[in-house]
């Protein structure tokens, strides 16, 4: 399977290697990302630790740092394991962010890892992710073209009203600008696959209306933490820990499980 193929199924398992499980059985390819707060263990053996796991799965699993803001950050995720790298170069003006990303982008190929960046900017702020006093910048699709071909990216994440976090009233449905959207997808075609992010909260007839333009990755986050939390809450301090943080998995995959059969049609496609 094609590393774009793989990255169309991507959960987040993040932090849950107990996740994997069940995969195999409805074969369902994914792609984990991990962000940089993560960075804060003991990078190197972390992620060689998680991208062993991931790798020994019986379906395609890659692994992904996601929003890498800092250029030591991404020095630092070249190192370690993984199979991709987002760089967030949206804080830069147009050549900074552009010089940041092509660096990543040439220091990556040698060693066999897949770069995404993000062009625009997506307001919010989500697991560590800053939230930016900047103006939320939709993406301008000439400039995605000359972007792409400048920094020889692989996946490129979209600004098109998207946010980071809970979205202001009247959901993704008000606030995206498909027609924006569309015109990217037509402009980049299907040689750059697009990343959808800012997916909290999300219907699951919206993220269809997203990879039926252009979106093959599809973050997420929260959505699918929904059934652990609420495990954890009910259970935490009645049953062992062990059986806590075993059952608490399970909710965890069946949220997973759940999208990728019903919204993302990904069963036996790895
Ligand atoms: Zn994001």
């Amino acid at each position: 399977m094609a590393q774009a193929d793989v990255a169309k199924w991507q959960i987040q398992r993040r932090r849950c290697p107990g996740s994997y499980q069940g995969g195999g059985e409805m074969s369902l390819p994914s792609h984990d990302p991990i962000l940089p707060l993560d960075l804060a263990l003991p990078c190197p053996a972390f992620i060689k630790y998680a991208a062993e796991i991931a790798h020994a799965a019986s379906v395609p699993v890659s692994v992904h740092l996601d929003h890498c803001l800092k250029p030591s950050d991404a020095d630092l995720a070249l190192e370690c394991a993984f199979d991709s790298i987002m760089v967030d170069g949206s804080m830069y003006d147009e050549e900074g962010n552009i010089k940041y990303v092509k660096s990543v982008v040439d220091r990556a190929k040698g060693k066999g890892i897949t770069v995404e960046a993000e062009l625009g900017r997506m307001e919010g702020g989500e697991d560590g992710l800053p939230t930016m006093d900047l103006e939320s910048v939709l993406t301008d699709p000439d400039m995605a073209t000359d972007f792409v071909k400048k920094t020889g990216i692989h996946f490129l994440a979209p600004s098109f009203g998207n946010v980071h976090g809970p979205y202001p009233a009247g959901g993704a449905e008000k606030h995206w600008r498909l027609d924006r959207l569309e015109k990217i997808h037509a402009a980049l075609g299907d040689a750059t696959p697009l990343v959808l992010h800012g997916t909290h909260p999300l219907s699951d007839k919206m993220v269809q209306v997203g990879m039926a333009r252009g979106m093959v990755k599809v973050n997420q986050n929260r959505n699918i933490r929904n059934g652990y939390h609420k495990y954890i809450a009910e259970n935490c301090n009645k049953v062992e820990l062990t059986t806590l943080q075993v059952e608490a998995v399970e909710e965890y995959s069946k949220g997973v499980e759940r999208l990728m059969v019903e919204v993302f049609d990904s069963a036996g496609k790895a």
